[in-house]
């Protein structure tokens, strides 16, 4: 009996102990299936494991999932700079793909910069711009500058005292210094290293001297000037200019080629031969210094007609200015633009850029400089 008492004693103990493994177990699982359920909701979200780990860990999932999909706060979780208390501007900033986003981030709250401000300014710069900028103190006339597209933030400075002394609005301020208009030619100028067809070049835009445009082609005689020449330009040029050529021959207009690809080396003859000529002054306003002309790019061509060999006289002048957008080509440095491209008016200079990009540059009456600028240049 005593050994039964003992038994049955020990029963409900036994069982006591497994409801508690029991019930923690549940808990366990529970807990478990609840977490696996808030991961997939911020997944769903497209919140990164990183990120989420780290709002787990910080008690943020209903925070998080009261913001929504949101990259910015998905950066700001990965980073180890996540702040606490800046949560609620993370969320406001616009994501950009930089290294030290959310430490700049910071810095930039830090200095007293609203989410709308700091967006502007990381849309503006890459990472070492925008780091070199949240160092300096908050400045003035941020809206200004920057509420143009293709202002850059490392210009900044730049803008400022181009406006201070030119008295320009804004957006001609963000170009004219993003075109260099605040250096000397030649001075500081930018060596390109991006070649593309579409390449601008000017006297603040340098090719290196070993540069030879690819898919140059050999003009065939029957369109050049002096067919005793051997002329290059890029294939593309060429079957624009065939195209166009062709057009204005059943109009009976004459259009041949007196200029095309040139290198280097060709440009320092040639400055050498109008210096002896004609001197320093004709030199500096007509000839490009070597690196510094558009015939290195092998995308522009010097027209001339069959019939004449003053261009700016000629019927094939007039046909051009008239047609030669519609080919892709434009007069690229025009009487009414000397100030901007820097060059004396050349009626024969033609570059070709295409003809969407010449349509539009033809229609809105601007030069190349501007519209590269203003949509090209990734610089
Ligand atoms: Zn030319």
């Amino acid at each position: 009996m005593i050994i039964l008492k003992k038994k049955l004693k020990l029963k409900p103990s036994i069982l006591k102990k497994i409801k508690i493994v029991g019930i923690v177990v549940v808990i366990f699982l529970a807990f478990f299936i609840f977490l696996q359920n808030q991961k997939n909701t911020l997944r769903k979200l497209g919140y990164s494991e990183q990120a989420i780990s780290n709002i787990l860990l910080k008690w943020k999932t209903a925070t998080v999932k009261e913001i929504g999909k949101n990259q910015t706060v998905n950066a700001a979780f990965e980073s180890k700079d996540y702040q606490d208390d800046y949560l609620k501007i993370y969320q406001k900033v616009e994501y950009q793909d930089q290294k030290n986003l959310i430490r700049n981030i910071n810095k930039l709250i830090q200095k007293g910069y609203k989410a709308s401000d700091i967006s502007m300014i990381l849309a503006h710069g890459n990472n070492e711009d925008v780091t070199n900028f949240a160092k300096r103190k908050k400045v003035k006339y941020l809206e200004q500058f920057f509420s143009v597209s293709y202002a850059k933030l490392r210009n900044y400075d730049r803008y400022v005292s181009y406006y201070d002394k030119e008295r320009e609005d804004a957006e001609t301020t963000v170009l004219r210094v993003n075109m260099d208009f605040d250096k000397e030619e030649y001075t500081d100028p930018l060596e390109i290293k991006n070649f593309s067809e579409k390449v601008l070049v000017n006297k603040h835009r340098q090719l290196v001297e070993e540069y030879v445009p690819k898919n140059l082609k050999e003009v065939p005689s029957s369109l050049l000037k002096d067919d005793s020449e051997k002329i290059m330009v890029v294939s593309s040029v060429l079957k624009a200019f065939q195209k166009m050529q062709e057009a204005a021959s059943k109009e009976d207009y004459h259009l041949l080629i007196n200029s095309g690809y040139r290198s280097y080396q060709d440009q320092e003859e040639t400055q050498q031969v109008y210096l002896e000529a004609y001197g320093q002054k004709y030199v500096d306003s007509y000839v490009a210094k070597p690196g510094f002309s558009e015939h290195q790019t092998g995308m522009s061509i010097d027209v001339a007609s069959a019939d004449t060999s003053v261009f700016v006289e000629s019927n094939e002048y007039d046909w051009m200015m008239e047609n030669a957008y519609l080919y892709g080509f434009i007069l690229r440095y025009p009487k009414s633009k000397e100030e901007i491209t820097g060059y004396k008016c050349e009626a024969w200079h033609y570059r070709y850029v295409g003809e969407k990009i010449a349509k539009y540059i033809h229609d809105h009456n601007i030069t190349y400089d501007e519209y590269y600028i203003q949509f090209l240049d990734q610089e």
